[in-house]
């Protein structure tokens, strides 16, 4: 997985389908992003925000008691116990950082649910920066503690009353913004979605998990490597970083999608917010909504480098149901003590039923990357149990 070839391809997809001042824009990100990242200054200043405000290394946990009953040998890499809890953390402090070093004095971002929002939030907290953050007028309803927590933060959380006012129409308006206030303003895109270069940039922020995990995985396993590597996928963010650090390694690459939001195992070839990429579509071609109980993974499309990875057989792609994540939430609360957020328990899901249903080999060693905690998904659980 190294860096995409011309114009920001990975294989045929990926792109820069933006308007003519957009295109400039991102050429400029692109510029600062590859200056920064051959910079050992930038690593360093990254590597220090990482450790000291975010809380890494975050560890890898052996599942004992659970592996034991699935007949594996199953470890998680504990994104959720970063600051903020999820691994979004990881890209926004990377992203923040880099608009302060391009000048720039506020963060645009888009939210769902509002993990990104908040991580954005806390980011531009820390390093003295604005943050406007577009919301779905549904998601503003439905997240009322994230909007207070943003607010809180200090950002601006602009609702979005156009389409079905939630996060694909919260990215399009992040988007149109950004046209108008590209000389002060970054847009910190939340996954590896969007025009290049968000997509590698994006995955190179967030390698710091597989890359991490990798050094682990060598000091813990007898074989050094794991059998499998499995990570949720909504836009791609937390799998694409857990990925990279095993690109080079003989380890089954698993990316784990929402039923509802399966964008790399149903989706079809479309161009959406500036690339060109796998989304859910209808008959006519319109992008559909997607639909999962997680909602970080209600993104109808998958980045465009999974989509590449798919086509390679270097990774696939299943898709895991919500009452399936219900249960794998529930089983790692009780087994291991850990709340997983939902997101999260769609990887657990697919590792229970394939260890049951033989498509994960006993005593086969696997590495799941947990990229969130669950505490903010009791409410929906507490509806359901
Ligand atoms: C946002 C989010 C996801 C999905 O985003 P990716 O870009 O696919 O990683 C997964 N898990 C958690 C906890 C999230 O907050």
């Amino acid at each position: 997985m190294g860096e995409p070839r011309a114009r920001g391809r990975f294989g045929e997809y990926g792109g820069r389908y933006a308007p003519e001042s957009l295109v400039e824009a991102c050429r400029e990100v692109d510029e600062a992003f590859r200056g920064a990242w051959a910079d050992p200054g930038f690593r360093v200043a990254l590597a220090r925000l990482l450790a000291v405000h975010a809380g890494r290394p975050t560890p890898l946990t052996p599942a004992h008691r659970l592996s034991e009953a699935l007949g594996v040998r199953l470890y998680l890499k504990r994104e959720d116990l970063t600051h903020t809890g999820s691994h979004k953390i990881n890209n926004v402090l990377g992203q923040a950082l880099l608009a302060t070093r391009m000048g720039r004095r506020r963060l645009i971002a888009e939210t769902g649910a509002g993990q990104h929002g908040v991580a954005t939030a806390t980011a531009a907290a820390l390093l003295g920066l604005e943050a406007t953050v577009f919301m779905g007028e549904r998601d503003i309803e439905r997240q009322a503690l994230n909007v207070f927590r943003m607010r809180m933060l200090g950002a601006e959380v602009v609702p979005v009353t156009t389409g079905s006012r939630t996060l694909k129409d919260a990215t399009s308006e992040a988007m149109r913004h950004w046209v108008g206030v590209t000389g002060d303003s970054h847009y910190c895109v939340g996954s590896v979605v969007g025009p290049d270069p968000y997509p590698w940039m994006v995955r190179e922020f967030q390698r710091v998990i597989g890359d991490e995990a990798r050094g682990q995985c060598a000091a813990e396993l007898r074989t050094g490597v794991p059998d499998y590597v499995v990570a949720c996928v909504g836009g791609g963010s937390n799998a694409a970083g857990t990925f990279a650090g095993f690109a080079d390694t003989p380890a089954r690459l698993v990316g784990v999608e929402a039923e509802g939001g399966a964008g790399a195992a149903r989706g079809r070839l479309g161009v959406l917010h500036g690339c060109r990429s796998l989304f859910l579509q209808d008959d006519d071609g319109q992008i559909t909504e997607a639909h999962s109980i997680a909602a970080g993974l209600d993104y109808p499309g998958v980045g465009p480098e999974h989509a590449h990875l798919r086509d390679l057989g270097r990774a696939r792609y299943v898709a895991v149901t919500d009452d399936e994540a219900v249960g794998a939430a529930v089983r790692l609360a009780r087994t291991e003590g850990i709340v997983p957020a939902l997101e999260s328990a769609h990887a657990l899901a697919w590792v229970i039923r394939a260890a049951g249903g033989g498509d994960l080999p006993a005593g086969s060693t696997v590495l799941m990357t947990l990229s969130g905690r669950g505490d903010k998904d009791v409410s929906t659980l507490k509806e359901l149990l």
